[in-house]
Order: C-alpha cells, then structure tokens, then sequence
C-alpha cells in the first residue's frame, strides 16, 4: 500500500496527515511549531508513522504547505496554504453538500476564501496584520484568564445575559481591557463570551469582502472553540459546517494534492 503526507506548517503549531490511495485519512497528528519548524515537523512525521505502523519507505509522496512549507525540504511539492485549504474543505465536506466559502483562523492570521461551484478559489481576503481575530488573540485572553484555550467555549456558554463589549482590537490593550473587566467584577464568563462576540464581527467583516454566501465551512485551531462557533452563527446570521478535525483540513487539502500529483507524474 502506498501512504502520501501533507505537511502543514503553521505559525502556532504544525499539522500532519497521512492518507492512502483513496484519499482516505488514516491518521494525523499535531505539534506545536516552536521555533525550529524542520526539526519538529520531521519529528512529529516520525512519530504519527510510528503510530500507524507505516514505513516511510511506503510514503511516496509529501506536499508541505503553511507558513513555513519551504522549510521542509523532503517535500516533493510545496503549495499555497490557499490552495490546500479549498481542496480540504472540499473533501472534508463532500457528505455535508456545497461549500461556497471557507473561514479561517489560524494562530497569527485569519481568512475568508471565496469558491466557485467547481471548487475554485475565486477571492480571498486575509487579516495578518495584527493578532485581532486570531488564534494568538484567544490565547492571549486565555493566559490572563488563567484557564486553558480548550475551555473558552464551555465558559462562553455560561455568560449571562448580553454579551459584554470588548472593544481593544490590539492583543495588548485587550488585556488591560480585561484586567479592567475583571477590576469591576464581571466574570470569567462574560469577559470570554464578550472576546468571542468581538472576534465573531471582526470576523464577519472579513467575510463580507469575498462576499457572504450559504454554505459556509469554518476550519484552524479555534475552529474547535464551540463558544467563537456560536458567536460567529449569531453574528452571521446563518450555520457554519465544522468538519470533524478542524485544525488538519489543510494538511489534509496537502495530502490529497499528494496523491494526484504522484498519479499525475506516473502517466506523464
Ligand atoms: P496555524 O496554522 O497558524 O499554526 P492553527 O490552525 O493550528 O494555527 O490554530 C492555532 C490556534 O488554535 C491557537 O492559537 C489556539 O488559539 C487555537 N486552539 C488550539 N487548540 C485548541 C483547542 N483544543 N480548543 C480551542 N482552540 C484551540
């Protein structure tokens, strides 16, 4: 049997994806990217084979994409994080129905990817500017609110009443925003749901440049938020499609390109 990877190296963490033939995900796994981005995507692809019983022998084919893909240079392509994104969501989605736009946030950037009908990316618009909307925004709240990113969305859902209003943009001023929240008494809870509420606007404006349509997918790390998923439904006005693993889509997108370029170099 034959195994392609697609190798995502992001600016927060870097995320793998075996796949066979078929495409089919066989497993995947995720690390952080620290600081020596080659060295831990090598070590995490080790250890996701090991994991699978798959020789590396047996690997044919690797696309890297992300931030950092031209750093792994066992990679026999390198493309977009764009590209591998579009053709993740796509497949991911294949049993939900069409996916006409796709949200993303990653840990220092955040997008909105336009699609046609035949799946190609047609507009996108990206904010990596600044930490607002972005994974390093939630982390950075999670920090002064001393509870882990994995639980923002269980606290989201215990805020009372109207959504307090975080209005600091910049990572820095919304923690001496917060630091005054917590100074007048409002809670973990309100101050969390608050912070999704104003990520979720910053979000939809994001989205409105490439054009607001129905079927739209929502994929990167906070993607597994629960809380920023019902901020940004409510904000937008409509569902979002939240694949199973959030976080691989576009190692996955990288995976499958894996797999047509290697058939494609086979026959030519
Ligand atoms: P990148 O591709 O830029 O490295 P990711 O898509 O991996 O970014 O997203 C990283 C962000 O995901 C982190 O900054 C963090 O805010 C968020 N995140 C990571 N794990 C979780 C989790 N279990 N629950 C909620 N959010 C998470």
């Amino acid at each position: 049997m034959k195994y392609f990877a697609g190798i995502d190296i992001g600016s927060t963490s870097i995320k793998i994806v075996v796949v066979d033939e078929n495409k089919k995900l066989i497993g995947y796994k995720t690390s952080a990217s620290g600081s020596m981005f080659y060295k831990y995507a090598q070590e995490t692809l080790e250890l996701l084979l090991k994991e699978l019983e798959i020789s590396i022998e047996n690997v044919v084919y690797i696309v890297s994409t992300g931030y950092g893909r031209k750093l792994y240079k066992e990679a026999n392509e390198n493309i977009s994080e764009i590209t591998a994104n579009a053709v993740g969501a796509i497949a991911a989605a294949s049993e939900y129905g069409e996916i006409k736009t796709i949200i993303n946030i990653g840990g220092q950037d955040s997008k909105a990817i336009s699609l046609d009908s035949d799946g190609n990316v047609t507009n996108f618009a990206m904010n990596d500017r600044c930490a607002a909307g972005t994974g390093k925004f939630l982390d950075v709240v999670a920090l002064k609110l001393e509870i882990g990113v994995d639980e923002l969305g269980d606290y989201h859902f215990k805020a009372q009443g109207t959504p307090l209003s975080v209005s600091s943009t910049c990572a820095v001023f919304a923690e001496s925003e917060i630091i005054g929240l917590l100074g007048n008494n409002h809670s973990v809870e309100d101050i969390v749901c608050g912070v999704h509420y104003s990520i979720a606007k910053r979000i939809v404006k994001l989205v409105r440049r490439v054009g607001i349509k129905e079927g739209i997918y929502f994929d990167g790390g906070p993607a597994m938020n629960e809380g920023l998923v019902n901020a940004i439904e409510n904000e937008l006005g409509q569902r979002l499609f939240i694949p199973n693993y959030p976080q691989v889509t576009t190692s996955f997108g990288a995976a499958i390109i894996a797999v047509d370029s290697f058939n494609y170099e086979m026959v030519n």
